[in-house]
C-alpha cells in the first residue's frame, strides 16, 4: 500500500522548505488556516506542508513509499490517534484515510512531492 512519508530529499530546492519531521514517519495533509490558504508562501508555511503523525511537526518534502504489510486499518488507527493528541476530530480519520491513500495511489513509488495549498506536484530527485 502507498503512503505519504517524510523525507528530506529535494528539501532546499525553495528558499523557505523545511523538514521538522522523523525521517520516514506517515504524513497527512492538514487543512490551513486562512494565511496559508492564500498563499503556500505564508509565514506560518501550512500551505507548503505535510504534517507528521507522530512529530505533529511539519515538512515541505513528502515521499511515496510503499510499505508492505500496512493496512488501511492500520492508517486509520495511526490517523485517529495523531487526530485526537493534536486536537483535531478523530472521528474524521476513515474519511482522511481514504482520501489520503487514494491521492497517494496516483503517484509512483519514489516519488517526492511539494504541496502548493490545493496543488502538489512532483520535484525532481537528483541523482545518487
Ligand atoms: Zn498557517
Amino acid at each position: 500500500m502507498k503512503l505519504l512519508v517524510a523525507t528530506s530529499k529535494t528539501q532546499g530546492t525553495r528558499k523557505n522548505d523545511f523538514d521538522h519531521c522523523v525521517e520516514g514517519e506517515l504524513l497527512w495533509i492538514a487543512p490551513c488556516c486562512d494565511d496559508g490558504e492564500s498563499s503556500p508562501d505564508s509565514d506560518c508555511g501550512c500551505g507548503r506542508a505535510f504534517g507528521g503523525l507522530s512529530s505533529h511537526r511539519g515538512t515541505t518534502t513528502a515521499l511515496i513509499a510503499e510499505l508492505p504489510g500496512f493496512t488501511y486499518s492500520d492508517y486509520a488507527e495511526a490517523l485517529r490517534s495523531s487526530l485526537a493528541a493534536q486536537g483535531w476530530p478523530p472521528e474524521a480519520a476513515e474519511e482522511l484515510a481514504a482520501g489520503l491513500l487514494a491521492f497517494a495511489s496516483g503517484w509512483e513509488v519514489g516519488t517526492v512531492i511539494e504541496r502548493r495549498d490545493d496543488c502538489f506536484a512532483e520535484r525532481l530527485v537528483p541523482a545518487g
